[in-house]
């Protein structure tokens, strides 16, 4: 069997992060048989649809790294790959449904059919639709298109019997068919509703395994049976692990904006996570991780290698909350493991973004203390404001810069040999600095110990509390810059 899955969104504005793990595992599943990845946009629901949301959608999915092979930007076989402009092929469907007895033409207006649910409800509880119409003869359904009423078309759900979804990850879930409603499949405005554009796409797109969220299990019945009455196969179905909130409490999927859960902020669009400076092979690596386990208690692992080990076998069925901590200590370390250049690359636009103009040389300098430091992106503003803000206004305070094992004056004259040292360094790079400044410190404390001193040296031209170590800050800031800052804290002291 040819394997071909889709992802399947609907354009509502974003890529949700529970969508990206939808998308995930589609193309894991896709990349390990050598199949097909399709991305499909449902947009039968035009209320919901908003404008930009493909391009969105594309953007998260690319960032992430998670290409696909049919779509409606690179077509393909089976195209077009967009549910509005397919909507002739649903219209022939539902009335081959319609010819074949397995559909009916529903008259109820909106309005009816909310009066009769109120009453219904109050009665026995929301039973779904009451199945009027399905009773109409011949005569009354042609009296009624005589008057020019429009119609919807609904769907004959059988009305005994149980219905069994075989499902790869949680085995067969049978639903006793008296819970199926004659759901409507074509809308009075002749458009589909997403059950029968989903089915009849799938059909006709070859999709050989449904891989989605498990708040659509509740559609599988309805779905397995439209399957039936057009005599068609129905693709293997695997409902993904229902993801919950980072607390445990309540369901992310439900969730359309950046929320405060429990003190935490927690984020939700795919694009949300890339400004908060995470890593899209974080992201990834995190969202594997989520339902599914890549073994030899391994957490973290680039994506290409979780494709061979990806069975929907594995994955686990139970509600699984998303542990953002786990997120950022992933994070944390794919940082570590870029290499000073790529860290470097991939900083600069957070640092421009907060207007720090920093040169490519001075973040290369730094870089690889860097790496070791950040949990996002976005946290090397902090370490590295002092290299654009040359303002002055940032000086320690004269107390600081002191210590205990450093009396006011030893810190004076240690500045002043320490200035010396900067000026004339030859060759100016890391290991000299380190070098000279080291022995100066050693001089210049009751301890023998250079730590007080480059800690006080660190404050003098960093002039921040969290900063890179010394030596490399002060090659970031270059000679002229370094030299004005010593100058300034050891104004300060003489104060
Ligand atoms: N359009 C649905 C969604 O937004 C797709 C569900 C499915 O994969 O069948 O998730």
């Amino acid at each position: 069997m040819t394997v071909r899955v889709r992802f399947a969104p609907s354009p509502t504005g974003y890529l949700h992060i529970g969508g990206a793990r939808t998308a995930l595992y589609n193309w894991l599943f896709a990349r390990k048989h050598g199949g097909r990845f399709i991305l499909r946009i449902e947009d039968t629901d035009q209320k919901r649809t908003v404008r930009g949301a493909i391009e969105a959608i594309m953007d998260g999915l690319r960032w992430l790294g998670l290409d696909w092979d049919e779509g409606p930007d690179v077509g393909g076989p089976y195209g077009p790959y967009i549910q509005s402009q397919r909507a002739a092929l649903y219209r022939e469907w539902a009335d081959w449904l319609l010819a074949h007895g397995h559909a009916y033409k529903c008259f109820c207006t909106a309005d009816e059919l909310k009066a009769r649910r109120a009453a219904q409800k109050a009665a026995r509880g929301d039973q779904g639709y009451d199945r009027r119409c399905r009773a109409l003869t011949a005569e009354e359904i042609a009296a009624r298109e005589g008057l020019g009423l429009s119609y919807a078309v609904r769907f004959k759900a059988p009305l005994e019997g149980a219905t069994v979804i075989p499902d790869v990850i949680r085995g067969d879930i049978i639903v006793p068919n008296a819970q199926i409603a004659d759901a409507v499949l074509l809308k009075s405005d002749g458009l589909p509703t997403y059950h029968l554009a989903n089915v009849v796409d799938d059909h006709f797109m070859a999709i050989s395994h449904i891989l989605r969220a498990d708040e659509w299990i509740s559609s599988a019945p309805l779905h397995i049976n439209l399957y039936a009455a057009f005599g068609w196969d129905h693709p293997i179905y695997a409902h993904l692990p229902l993801v919950l909130n980072p607390s445990g409490k309540g369901k992310l999927s439900k969730r359309t904006q950046a929320f405060d859960d429990g003190g935490r902020e927690v984020l939700v669009k795919v694009e949300e996570f890339r400004d908060a400076g995470y890593l899209p092979q974080a992201l990834t690596n995190f969202l594997a991780n989520v339902g599914w386990a890549f073994g030899d208690d391994r957490e973290q692992f680039p994506i290409a290698e979780a494709i061979p080990r990806f069975r929907l076998e594995d994955v686990n069925p139970a509600p699984t909350r998303l542990p953002y901590e786990k997120l950022e200590w992933l994070n944390g370390q794919w940082i570590q493991d870029m290499t000073p250049l790529e860290l470097a690359q991939a900083v600069k636009p957070f640092l421009d973004r907060q207007g720090y103009e920093i040169g490519a040389e001075a973040l290369l300098a730094v870089a690889s203390s860097l790496r070791v430091r950040l949990k996002k992106l976005t946290d090397a503003a902090d370490f590295l404001k002092f290299l654009w803000d040359d303002g002055g206004t940032a000086a320690p305070a004269a107390d600081r810069l002191g210590h205990a094992k450093l009396p006011g004056d030893a810190a004076r004259r240690g500045l002043q040999a320490a200035r010396q040292y900067v000026a004339d360094a030859q060759p100016f790079d890391a290991d000299t600095l380190a070098a000279g400044l080291t022995a100066i410190g050693e001089a210049h404390t009751s301890t023998g110990k250079a730590g007080p001193f480059l800690g006080v040296l660190r404050l003098a031209v960093t002039q921040q509390d969290v900063s890179p170590p010394v030596f490399e800050s002060i090659v970031a800031l270059g000679r002229e810059r370094a030299l004005a800052r010593l100058d300034t804290a050891i104004a300060l002291i003489e104060e």
